[in-house]
């Protein structure tokens, strides 16, 4: 059997391809609509959004400028160390620029308030946050979602970007990490 054949067998779907992809269009719109001028960068934040970046870079209709930062804050584990790290940064400058910051999911909270409060000294003209999943029953810090894709229960959930140790990254769905033996 390939070997992604065996992922799909291990994870159970929450939201499938199609459905993210209607919603991903929405929130393309969304963003769109909401600036109609100025420069708007578009802030993927590595690695788990990379999917979700890609895609809604492509639901934008208005000229945009896309970077990367990497920000660790789980080093493979599925518990939050509210220890974060900036593990590769801008490549160039967002002054005076209106940022979106696309995350996979927010869970406690923390990556996002240290990333937002690492923004802030850069002096963007806005920052606005967008966020494909978000997990309240979690949250150990209050995060302004400007657009967000679906709210999910306290479940450890892959595919579309997230990972368990780097793996299901490329499942086209999100779904639920089943354990050995099913459950
Ligand atoms: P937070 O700091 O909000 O607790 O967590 C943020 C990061 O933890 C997310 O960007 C993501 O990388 C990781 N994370 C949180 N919950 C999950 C989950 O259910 N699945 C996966 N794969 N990663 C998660």
């Amino acid at each position: 059997m390939p070997t992604s054949e065996r992922q799909r067998g291990e994870v159970r779907e929450l939201f499938s391809a199609a459905r993210i992809a209607e919603r991903v269009r929405e929130l393309g719109r969304e963003i769109g609509e909401s600036h109609p001028t100025g420069e708007l960068v578009l802030l993927s934040v590595l690695k788990g959004s990379f999917i979700f970046a890609a895609d809604l870079a492509r639901a934008i209709d208005r000229p945009l400028r896309v970077d990367f930062l990497g920000l660790s804050s789980y080093g493979g584990q599925t518990e939050s160390t509210g220890v974060v790290q900036i593990t590769s940064d801008l490549t160039k400058p967002i002054e005076g620029a209106h940022v979106v910051v696309v995350e996979d999911i927010i869970d406690t909270g923390l990556t996002m308030a240290y990333l937002l409060e690492n923004l802030a000294t850069r002096k963007p003209a806005s920052v606005q946050v967008c966020a494909m999943l978000e997990k309240p029953s979690r949250a150990r810090r209050q995060i302004r979602i400007d657009y967000k894709g679906f709210v999910i229960p306290d479940e450890f959930v892959v595919g579309y970007g997230l990972d368990y140790g780097e793996r299901y990254r490329n499942l086209p769905f999100i779904g639920v990490l089943t354990p050995p033996g099913g459950a």
